[in-house]
């Protein structure tokens, strides 16, 4: 694995760095108190090109690789994570697919509008009874000869509101079980789709949470993606490069709080001297750091493999179940560095804390990843 990055990763790193720290960083933690969707913010990471980084530029898209999108994604989720996981969301779990399995049509309609920032997506897998165990899809998409007819409710779907495709799974035919389960192309305006309530959440409270209803939709035929019963397939595959940028996004809260507690370690006074030079305090800067860059290598490792089309679903989910229990310990760590100041809003770090419970959650909880890594180390 080359470590040494090469300038255009590195000025992306920039850019993204540069963008998060004068236009996110000011109202984020407004944005975290009032629950307020990003939409200038993602409008801006659109044109920067953040949406559809890793997507052809024959699609809109910016033809990176994943390395150069997880530099970006740490940069970004650095100081806001909730913007963060909208741009995970459209890159990996909505353009990927659409690039890799769509027709060339739905590229066309969907992937360059998405792709350039356009418009953003959502990733509708989950559902009330269907979490972790994804086979157990209740949506239905009945066959109907020219068009399917969707009916369900998906749950905790991030960029509920905002998007405008909605990439949603069903279940085409019971007996076929999850070789039964399609996905398709579902547009925010077709007749019989409500977005439902948004969810009040911990954390990433910038981003919005809905539960969506589909009665009766009328979804094309064209509108599904891959051959029929690929939609289960899809699904795992996109989630394997999802976990990547969710590392990333975890790697960029740890990476935020232990700057915050490194800079204050140094500043806030305590006994006579300056509290980094108490070895308490000194030794904890030297687990968080430590913990931060395995986090880092693991994400690498797993970015390499993708962009050197070999299997990553092993590294990735190492990548993720490390990176979001560093995010959670050093979090927890930079506040207590802090001390009393770590507790309120304007030091950022309980924010970060409340952000990063999130990373061990969504993609595949840490039990999740644990049965993907252990059923390839047994296999
Ligand atoms: C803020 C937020 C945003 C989200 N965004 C999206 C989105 O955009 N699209 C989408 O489709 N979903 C989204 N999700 C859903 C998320 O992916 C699921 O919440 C997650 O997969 C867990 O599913 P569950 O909540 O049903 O928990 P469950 O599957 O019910 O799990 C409950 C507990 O049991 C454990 N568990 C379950 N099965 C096993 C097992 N076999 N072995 C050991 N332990 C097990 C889990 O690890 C967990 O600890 C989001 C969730 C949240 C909270």
């Amino acid at each position: 694995m080359d470590l040494n990055f090469t300038e255009e990763q590195l000025a992306v790193k920039e850019a993204a760095r540069e963008f998060a720290e004068f236009e996110l960083l000011p109202g984020v933690i407004e944005r975290d108190e009032k629950e307020i969707f990003p939409a200038e913010q993602v409008k801006k990471m659109g044109e920067m090109g953040f949406l559809g980084m890793m997507v052809s530029p024959e699609y809109g898209g910016g033809g990176m690789d994943t390395v150069s999108y997880v530099l970006a994604m740490e940069e970004i989720c650095k100081v806001d994570a909730s913007c963060g996981v909208v741009m995970s969301v459209n890159n990996s779990l909505v353009c990927w697919g659409l690039e890799k399995y769509g027709t060339e049509e739905q590229k066309q309609k969907y992937l360059v509008p998405l792709a350039k920032g356009e418009v953003i997506g959502a990733f509708c897998l989950s559902e009330p009874e269907a979490g972790s165990d994804a086979t157990h899809q209740r949506t239905t998409a009945e066959d109907k000869g020219d068009y399917y007819l969707l009916n369900g409710t998906k749950n905790w779907i991030t960029n509920g509101n905002s998007a405008s495709i909605y990439i949603v799974y069903a279940q085409t035919d019971k007996e076929k079980r999850h070789h039964g389960i399609n996905a398709f192309i579902v547009e925010k305006d077709m007749p019989g789709f409500v977005i439902g309530k948004k969810e009040k959440k911990l954390g990433i409270r910038g981003s919005d949470t809905h539960s969506l209803m589909f009665t009766d939709v009328k979804v094309p035929k064209e509108n599904r993606i891959g051959e029929d019963g690929f939609g289960f397939k899809l699904a795992m595959g996109v989630l394997n490069g999802g976990r990547i940028g969710i590392a990333a996004q975890a790697l960029g809260i740890a990476t935020g709080a232990f700057e915050l507690a490194l800079k204050y370690s140094k500043e806030r006074k305590a006994f006579g001297v300056e509290i980094s030079k108490h070895q308490a305090i000194a030794f904890k800067l030297s687990d968080m750091a430590t913990a931060i860059e395995a986090s880092r290598l693991l994400i690498l490792q797993a970015a390499n493999l993708k962009d050197d089309k070999k299997d990553f679903t092993k590294a990735s989910a190492m990548a993720k179940l490390f990176a979001s229990q560093t995010a959670m310990d050093v979090t927890i760590e930079a506040i207590q560095i802090h001390g009393g100041y770590g507790y309120v809003q304007e030091y950022h770090v309980e924010r970060m804390m409340r952000d990063a419970k999130i990373t061990q959650i969504y993609e595949g909880t840490s039990e999740i990843q644990k049965i993907v890594i252990s059923r390839d180390l047994l296999k």
